[in-house]
């Protein structure tokens, strides 16, 4: 394998991000408090409007506050989008309460408005809502946050929207993020804007974000003397890792652009195969195409979304599954499970191909990367 590995999508500087952690060390703010930790959280509200954000060492430990500032704990129900990465849903097994997933629908390939009202009816039925529905924002695009937000108001449920994968997606005017009693963040390696690790959590109740802020710093009481009353965490964003994110913050704008334009690419190059189905994009909404994701048909082309995958690796180039629904993962065996009838998010993860989205790609190397993809589909053959 001569050719250059191509990523799914890895850290891309901007420039400035040097500049910002040298500003730490210029000033000896070495910690988890500083300039530019302040000015980090002042882009995130600017940016996507809310009115308080708490930087966080990971977008894990924002969903972890989350929680515990719902008053989450032992035996309380937790809803959780089925179709998303292990972090979403690991942190209320921290508390000790009980994760029931819920399938997504095909439109958005996030959380399914009627899986989630039957589920919260059934719940309803045995005296036991959820203390927390969390709805995942997958690959940079917005649940149907009016339907899902309507629908949780209506039985008093507060959401926490997991927007770790769509920072800078739109939904009906609004920013992806700001549609839930908590949002949340993540700047890891392979987010469409990194702080190496880091994550944020952000709410329009100002007093929550206050509260969130205290327990990541180990719920420390005003006194001299180490006073502390509650659980605390040790969650607080570096001053170094949010001089990163600031550099990032500068040029998100510009990754989005560049990631909707490698999804343009592979819309062109494969856009005329019929057994092939791109991710949607919502009406009246704004997706990031943070990872261009598509579905095959194996039946029409007689290879299965796996058998691409490895030709691709086989070439030196890095596309994934589709999340495995977190109801098959035998970590969370034994749970509730709510679906529109047909398993949707089966489906996806099944015949679902992330391609490589790397915003440093060439023209050439996407093109690569379709060349590759038809080959294993023998789409001249079928189609030619
Ligand atoms: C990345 C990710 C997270 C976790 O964020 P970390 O910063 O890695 O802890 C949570 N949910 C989803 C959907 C993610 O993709």
């Amino acid at each position: 394998m001569s050719q250059t590995r191509i990523l799914l999508s890895s850290p891309h500087m901007g420039g400035n991000e040097r500049k910002y952690v040298k500003e730490a060390f210029k000033t000896n703010w070495i910690a988890p408090v500083g300039n530019n930790i302040d000015v980090f959280e002042n882009q995130i509200k600017e940016y996507t409007g809310i009115k308080a954000a708490c930087a966080v060492s990971s977008g894990t430990g924002a969903i972890h506050l989350a929680l515990d500032l719902l008053d989450v704990g032992k035996d309380d129900i937790v809803f959780c989008s089925s179709l998303t990465f292990v972090a979403s849903a690991n942190p209320i097994l921290y508390l000790g309460a009980r994760p029931v997933f819920i399938d997504s629908e095909l439109e958005t390939w996030n959380m399914s408005p009627v899986a989630l009202e039957e589920a919260l009816e059934f719940y309803k039925t045995h005296e036991k809502l959820p203390k927390a529905v969390i709805i995942v924002n997958l690959y940079g695009q917005s649940a149907q946050m009016d339907k899902l937000v309507g629908i949780c108001d209506k039985y008093g449920v507060p959401i926490i929207e997991d927007a770790a994968e769509s920072l800078g997606a739109v939904y009906k005017g609004r920013m992806s993020g700001t549609f839930g009693k908590f949002g949340v963040f993540s700047f890891n390696g392979n987010k469409i804007i990194t702080t190496s690790g880091g994550g944020m959590l952000i709410s329009d109740e100002e007093i929550m974000i206050k509260k969130a802020l205290k327990k990541a710093t180990q719920s420390k009481e005003t006194a001299a003397h180490y006073q502390h009353e509650n659980i605390g965490y040790n969650y607080r964003l570096s001053n170094i890792c949010a001089g990163i994110g600031r550099g990032q913050m500068e040029i998100l704008e510009e990754r989005i652009r560049q990631k909707r334009a490698i999804f343009e690419q592979y819309v062109y190059g494969l856009g005329d195969v019929e057994a092939v189905e791109f991710m949607p994009e919502l009406k009246g909404s704004f997706h990031t195409r943070w990872l261009s994701a598509l579905t095959i048909d194996s039946k029409i082309l007689g290879v299965t979304a796996a058998e691409v995958i490895k030709h691709l690796a086989e070439n030196n180039i890095e596309a994934r599954p589709v999340w495995k629904p977190l109801h098959m993962q035998p970590l969370f065996a034994g749970y509730d499970y709510f679906s529109e009838g047909e398993d949707n998010s089966k489906f996806l993860f099944e015949n679902g191909i992330c391609l490589p989205s790397d915003t440093k790609m060439t023209v050439e190397e996407i093109s690569r990367v379709i060349g590759s993809f038809r080959e294993r589909i023998h789409v001249d053959k079928i189609f030619a």
